[in-house]
C-alpha cells in the first residue's frame, strides 16, 4: 500500500492505522462468529461483549466514577444541543459560556427549549480567548451552565474546567468535549454532563457518547424523543433501539489501542508536544500568525493564517503534494487549520512544521 498522506482534517478525522488494519482483518470474520460486526444483532452476546468492553475500557481511560452513566447514542455534538436542554432544563433556565462557533449554536438551540442566557461571550468573529470564570453573569435558577472545552473551529481550550459551585452557583457544568476527549483528563467533580461525537478523536461518525451524572436522569421534559431520553438510554444499556454498532466497535478498538499506547496521560503528553511544536514554530516566524491567547489556545485544533493570504492556494498545493493533507481552514475563519488528533504522529507535525518552514523560503 501506498504510503497514507497525514490527514490533518478536524473531523472526521485520522484513525489509528494499526485500528484500521485489525478491523480490515476482523471485517468479515469476527473472532470465529463467522460475520462481520456490521452483521450482528445488536443484542446478540458477541455485540453486548464488544459494547459491554468498549463501555468500561472507556470508564478507565477516563477514570469516570460510579456514579456517572455511560451511554452510546445519535445525533451527533449537534443532536445534544437540543438533547441536553430537553433532559436537564425543564424548560427553565440555562446558561452558556460563548467562546466560539460551537458553543455560540448551542445557545442558540438551546433557546428553542429553554429560557437560554449568555454567562459570557467573546465577541463573534474575534473568538481569541476565554472570558475569566469570575466575570461570568451566572443566574441562581439556572439548571445548567454549558461552555464548549475545546472549541474545534477558533482554536480555544479550556485548560481547566471552572468550579461553579466555587463561583456561588449550584448548576451543573455541561461540556462539549467533541473534539478533545481522551486528550487530557476530566475532572469529573467539576462536571454533571459531558458529551461528544465520536468522529474527532474517537472513531467513525454516527456515534455519541454523553457521560452524565446519575442523579441529572429522569428530568426529561415530555416532549424529549424517547430514543434521546438519557434516563431511559441508560435503562436499556444503551440498547433502548438499535444503537450505532460497526461504530462503537471502532471506538472499543480505539480505546484498546489509547490503553496500549499508555492511556490519556500519554495521549496528553503526545498532545502537549504536537501543539508545542507548531504554535513555537509559528511564533517564531513574521510568515505565520495565530491570534488566540497562548493561555486557551488549543492543543488538537490550531488555526493559522499566512500573512498574506494570497499564497494560500499555492501553500494548500504544496502541502498536498508532500503528503500533508485537509489544512484549510474552516470558512467562518479562513485561513488554515492542522487539527493534532491523538492519531496523529510527532512526525506529521514535524513533516507539517519542515514544510511551513521551506514555504518561507521559497515564498518569503
Ligand atoms: C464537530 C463538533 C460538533 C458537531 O458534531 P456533529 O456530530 O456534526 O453534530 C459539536 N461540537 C464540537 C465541539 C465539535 O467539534
Amino acid at each position: 500500500m501506498a504510503n497514507r498522506p497525514y490527514n490533518f482534517s478536524a473531523g472526521p478525522a485520522v484513525l489509528p492505522e494499526e485500528v484500521l488494519r485489525q478491523a480490515a482483518d476482523e471485517m468479515l470474520d469476527w473472532h470465529g462468529a463467522g460475520m462481520s460486526v456490521m452483521e450482528m444483532s445488536h443484542r446478540g452476546r458477541e455485540f453486548l461483549s464488544i459494547c459491554e468492553q468498549a463501555e468500561s475500557d472507556l470508564r478507565d481511560l477516563l477514570a469516570v466514577p460510579e456514579h456517572f452513566r455511560i451511554l452510546f447514542m445519535q445525533g451527533g455534538g449537534l443532536g445534544q444541543n437540543a438533547i441536553v436542554p430537553m433532559n436537564l432544563s425543564r424548560g427553565a433556565e440555562a446558561d452558556f459560556i460563548v467562546t466560539g462557533s460551537w458553543s455560540q449554536k448551542s445557545a442558540e438551540e438551546a433557546a428553542r427549549y429553554c429560557q437560554a442566557g449568555i454567562a459570557a461571550a467573546t465577541e463573534s468573529g474575534a473568538h481569541l480567548s476565554i472570558p475569566d470564570p469570575a466575570s461570568w453573569v451566572l443566574r441562581p435558577q439556572a439548571s445548567y451552565v454549558h461552555l464548549c472545552s475545546n472549541e474545534t473551529i477558533d482554536g480555544i481550550e479550556f485548560q481547566q474546567l471552572p468550579d461553579l459551585a466555587a463561583l456561588g452557583s449550584n448548576a451543573s457544568l455541561v461540556i462539549d468535549c467533541s473534539s478533545h476527549i481522551l486528550s487530557r483528563t476530566i475532572d469529573w467533580s467539576k462536571v454533571g454532563l459531558a458529551f461528544a461525537g465520536a468522529q474527532k478523536n474517537i472513531g467513525p461518525a454516527g456515534l455519541t457518547i454523553v457521560i452524565v451524572r446519575e442523579d441529572l436522569l429522569g428530568r426529561a421534559m415530555s416532549i424529549c424523543p424517547t430514543v434521546f431520553n438519557y434516563k431511559k438510554v441508560a435503562e436499556a444499556g444503551s440498547m433502548y433501539n438499535t444503537p450505532p454498532t460497526y461504530a462503537i466497535y471502532m471506538a472499543g478498538l480505539v480505546f484498546q489501542w489509547v490503553k496500549r499506547q499508555g492511556g490519556v496521560a500519554e495521549m496528553e503528553r503526545r498532545a502537549i508536544e504536537r501543539s508545542n511544536l507548531l504554535y513555537q514554530f509559528i511564533d517564531a516566524s513574521n510568515f505565520y500568525v495565530n491570534r488566540v491567547a497562548p493561555a486557551a489556545r488549543s492543543r488538537m485544533n490550531v488555526p493559522f493564517a499566512l500573512r498574506d493570504e494570497s499564497l494560500n492556494e499555492a501553500f494548500l498545493a504544496g502541502a498536498r503534494a508532500k503528503g500533508l493533507v485537509q489544512l484549510r481552514g474552516h470558512k467562518s475563519v479562513g485561513g488554515m487549520r492542522a487539527s493534532l488528533y491523538n492519531a496523529m504522529p510527532v512526525k506529521g507535525v514535524r513533516a507539517l512544521v519542515a514544510y511551513m518552514r521551506e514555504f518561507t523560503v521559497s515564498h518569503g
